[in-house]
Order: C-alpha cells, then sequence, then structure tokens
C-alpha cells in the first residue's frame, strides 16, 4: 500500500512528506507555507547530527533541515526496513 520507497516525515506537522517543490519533498502545509508565504533569507540545508527517534529495531532515524531565517522544514527520514508503526498519517485524496 504504502511501500513505494522511504518515507520522510515532517516533524513539524506530523505528517508524511509527499509534496514536490523546488526545495525538495514535503508535508502539503508546508508547500501551503512555501507557496503562500515564501520563507526569508539564506537557505541552509543539513543532516541533523543526532538521531531524533528510533525503531523498534533500534534503527536510529535522522532529520534532515531545511532552514531559512524565518521558517525550518525538519523532515523524519525512516529507514527503509521499518516495521516500525508509524505515526497515523491519513492520506486525502487531493485534486
Ligand atoms: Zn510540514
Amino acid at each position: 500500500m504504502r511501500n513505494e520507497h522511504a518515507t520522510t516525515i515532517c516533524l513539524e506537522h506530523q505528517a508524511a512528506e509527499t509534496q514536490a517543490t523546488p526545495h525538495g519533498t514535503v508535508c502539503p502545509r508546508c508547500k501551503q507555507r512555501l507557496y503562500l508565504n515564501p520563507p526569508q533569507g539564506n537557505l541552509m540545508s543539513f543532516w541533523e547530527s543526532q538521531p531524533v527517534a528510533y525503531t523498534l529495531e533500534r534503527e536510529p532515524c535522522f532529520a534532515y533541515s531545511l532552514l531559512w531565517e524565518d521558517y525550518r522544514i525538519r523532515s523524519l527520514h525512516l529507514p527503509d526496513t521499518t516495521s516500525a508503526d508509524e505515526p497515523a498519517t491519513q492520506v486525502k485524496s487531493h485534486s
């Protein structure tokens, strides 16, 4: 069902990142923010050095940050082998 490729989760909105933008794949709410109120300043992007979560197999999950002066997107990257319980994300169809 949702097994295509590695899932990323927006830590800010606890939503699956499914929306393509010029800055990469983000969650629907971040995409809305990027389009309605584009963040200002230089963009830095980096992997956070500390794992932000662990799977049930104790595999560390790292977050990737996109950091502007006034906005930040943090993406939680789940290991693709995970069978851990994911946050309950509701996938709604949108046009
Ligand atoms: Zn988001």
